[in-house]
Order: C-alpha cells, then sequence, then structure tokens
C-alpha cells in the first residue's frame, strides 16, 4: 500500500525516522513541503495513528502526477479515472477535502466541487449508484490536493481532527506550539535517559509533556481516543492498545524534565495539561524568569526553548533585551555537551543575540508552524 503523511514543512527529516521506526519504506521527502511519500503494510495505519508523535495526518495515497498548469479538467478526469468502489462502500458517505497551494486560476473550493462531480458520475459508471455527499461527518475523507503542479489524491486514515490535536490539552495558551513540532524537537534534542530536559519559556507546558511522553512510552493515540472517542484500534482488530499498555513504562525518573515560565496562570494550565496527559509527576514547573537561569541551575543538559515573538508580544525592543538576556543567562547553566534548541519568528533578532553571546550554530532550518515561518536553531557551546 502506498502512503502520504502531512506535518510542519521543515520537520521531514524527523518524521522521516519516525516512518521508518514503524517500518515504512520511504520513496520520497518533498524537503519544506510538509509531505512524505512512503509504503508498507496496512498495520502502519494504526501504527501511525495512534503511535506518531510527529507527523499530522496519515493519507492512503491513490493518485499522484505532476501536470503543467493544471486545470479544473484534468482534476476531473483523473478522479474519474479512480476505481472509487474500491474504497467507499454503496451506503457510506464521503466528502472531499481540498487544498491549494500555489497560483492557479481556480479555488480549493473548484477543486472540491469539480472532484465531488467526478468521484460520484466515476461510482455512478461501475455500480449504478449515487454516493452521498456528507461534508460534516462523512464516513470517508477524500483529500484533493493541488500543490503547484501537483496534483495528489488519497483516502484520509486520520480524520478531521488531526494528530498534533493531542487531546490531552484542557488549557490552551495563546501562544502555544504544535504538540508535532514539540515532539520533533525532542526528537532534534537527542535527550538521553539520565540528562536534564528544561524548556525556560513552557506557557502550556507542550514541550516538557511531550518530552514526558516520549520518555515514559505513552502513545499519544491514548488521549485521541479518550477525548474524541476513535476506535481505530477495534476497527483494524489490532492488539495495540493491548500491547502498548503493558510496554509503558515506569517513572524511573532518571531523567528530569523542568518547565519554566515567569506567568504563573500559564503554569497552572500547564500542571492541568500535564495531569490530563498523566505525566504531572515526571515534570518540575517552576515559575521563574528564563534571564536568570544562571541563578537556578548549575547545569543543563538540554534546553528547548519557544520564546515569545515579536508580533505576539508587542515591543520589538522587549524581544530583543528578553532574547539577549536570555542567551547570556543560559550560556553559563549549559556545559561542553549541553544542546540549545529554539524556535522563532524573530530570526533576525535571535541570530544577532547568538552571534553576540557566541554561541555556536551546529543547525539552523526553517520551520512553517501555521502560517508562521519560523526557524529552528541548534545551538551549542
Ligand atoms: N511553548 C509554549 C506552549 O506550548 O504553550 C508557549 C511559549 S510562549 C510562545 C512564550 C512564553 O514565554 C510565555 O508563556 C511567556 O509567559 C514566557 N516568558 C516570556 N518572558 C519570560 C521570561 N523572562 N522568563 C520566563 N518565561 C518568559
Amino acid at each position: 500500500m502506498d502512503y502520504y503523511v502531512t506535518l510542519s514543512p521543515g520537520l521531514e527529516k524527523i518524521s522521516k525516522n519516525e516512518i521508518e521506526s514503524f517500518e515504512g519504506k520511504i520513496k520520497e521527502i518533498r524537503e519544506n513541503k510538509g509531505r512524505i511519500f512512503f509504503s508498507g503494510d496496512l498495520e502502519l495505519i494504526p501504527k501511525i495513528n495512534y503511535l506518531s508523535r510527529t507527523i499530522e495526518r496519515l493519507n492512503i495515497l491513490l493518485y499522484r502526477e505532476e501536470i503543467p498548469n493544471i486545470s479544473l479538467d484534468d482534476i476531473y478526469e483523473r478522479v474519474y479515472n479512480i476505481d472509487w468502489t474500491e474504497w467507499i462502500k454503496e451506503n457510506q458517505s464521503f466528502a472531499i477535502r481540498p487544498l491549494r497551494v500555489g497560483e492557479h486560476n481556480f479555488t480549493s473550493i473548484d477543486i472540491g466541487r469539480v472532484a465531488g462531480e467526478a468521484l460520484i458520475k466515476s461510482y455512478q459508471k461501475d455500480k449504478n449508484v449515487r454516493l452521498k455527499v456528507n461534508l460534516d461527518e462523512p464516513d470517508v475523507i477524500v483529500r484533493v490536493e493541488v500543490i503547484f503542479d501537483e496534483l495528489i489524491v488519497g483516502i484520509d486514515t486520520t480524520g478531521d481532527i488531526a494528530l498534533d490535536k493531542r487531546g490531552y490539552r484542557v488549557f490552551n495558551h495563546p501562544a502555544h506550539l504544535n504538540a508535532t513540532i514539540a515532539s520533533s524537537l525532542v526528537y532534534l534534542s537527542v535527550w538521553k535517559d539520565d540528562e536534564i530536559l528544561l524548556d525556560p519559556m513552557c506557557g502550556s507546558g507542550t514541550i516538557p509533556i511531550e518530552g514526558a511522553l516520549i520518555k515514559r512510552n505513552i502513545p499519544p493515540g491514548k488521549f485521541r481516543e479518550e477525548k474524541y472517542g476513535f476506535k481505530f484500534i477495534d476497527i483494524f482488530g489490532y492488539e495495540l492498545l493491548n500491547k502498548t499498555k503493558k510496554e509503558i513504562a515506569e517513572n524511573k525518573n532518571n531523567y528530569k524534565i523542568i518547565g519554566l515560565d515567569k506567568n504563573q496562570k500559564y503554569l497552572d494550565g500547564a500542571k492541568e495539561n500535564a495531569k490530563n496527559a498523566e505525566v504531572l509527576d515526571t515534570i518540575d514547573f517552576i515559575c521563574g524568569d528564563a534571564t536568570k537561569l544562571h541563578e537556578r541551575f548549575d547545569s543543563v543538559d538540554v534546553i528547548i526553548a519557544n520564546p515569545p515573538y515579536g508580533i505576539r508580544m508587542g515591543s520589538k525592543r522587549a524581544v530583543k533585551k528578553l532574547y539577549n538576556e536570555f542567551l547570556s543567562s543560559v550560556k553559563k547553566v549549559m556545559h561542553g555537551s549541553s544542546r540549545l534548541i529554539v524556535i522563532t519568528a524573530e530570526e533576525k533578532m535571535f541570530k544577532d543575540a547568538v552571534i553576540k553571546n557566541n554561541f555556536e550554530i551546529k543547525d539552523e532550518f526553517d520551520v512553517m508552524f501555521g502560517g508562521l515561518m519560523t526557524k529552528v536553531f541548534y545551538l551549542t557551546l
């Protein structure tokens, strides 16, 4: 079976490792486009939807073609020629979820309309049945994506609530990080079992919570199942749930996770989220100042930070000051093998502070977060 996943553009190299760990065979990675194509057996569907931490959505790939100057007629023809009887039962409803990226002389609504017509006509030709459309609660979700000149058609195995919606979140920070990005940053840090992980501006706790779930081997799907009532495990008759339940590690506490924020209100929310994610006992949430880390800590191994951006914080001057003072303080608690990972939309301001404070930039790359272009920095002393 051929599949493709969607994820935050820029983090493909991390999701690739995850797909390979589930025994998916990578076929093509669309760097910075948030798409990875691969193949594997049916078991990948419950595995990825239940266990993956970095992927947003898993689709079965039905069709894919580069079509220069793609038109609505091209879309109609390609969708019409797919054998839909294999994928949708006569009594099932469907919805097209269209996506369009790039310049075209049609809208995503046009894609949805044309692809829907083509699918209905194609099914009628093969089975003499007119399928029902249900845009709100379809039995089958069909993804039709036009990304620049490429047409991709797939069956969505995840559903409308993408995998970054974890189900444990009860408190929403106004600028919280996407959980799949948080997990990707933890993987990027290669955080070891006996190391301290610190998020010095943790807000609602996404990074520490995702870190704790990784260390304790708690599958994110567990909370989606509880909150949204997903039953994909039953559907596939796969005993993944029971298997992973047994494998959930005890909290051995030879590692340490600290979430710090200067705002007690956010910390209270972070604690609620962590409690709901069953990892509150794994994380120390502390009210404190990220510019005074050296007054509190002697030595930290892994620091992952998602500091405020000017856009949301208001004053650019305040952000510049914060970045400088934070880097000057964090430097004092890092040792030879410490890693500092930062995600920010204020690339230039942050980089100036990095240079001023004399850090070594091991890696830097763009990550698209929602509609916002951000930069991830991987720094050492
Ligand atoms: N990653 C978080 C989440 O998922 O909820 C969101 C972090 S938000 C972009 C930035 C956070 O930095 C805010 O919660 C803010 O209170 C905190 N902050 C700003 N200045 C700080 C400082 N000097 N010390 C500690 N925290 C600070």
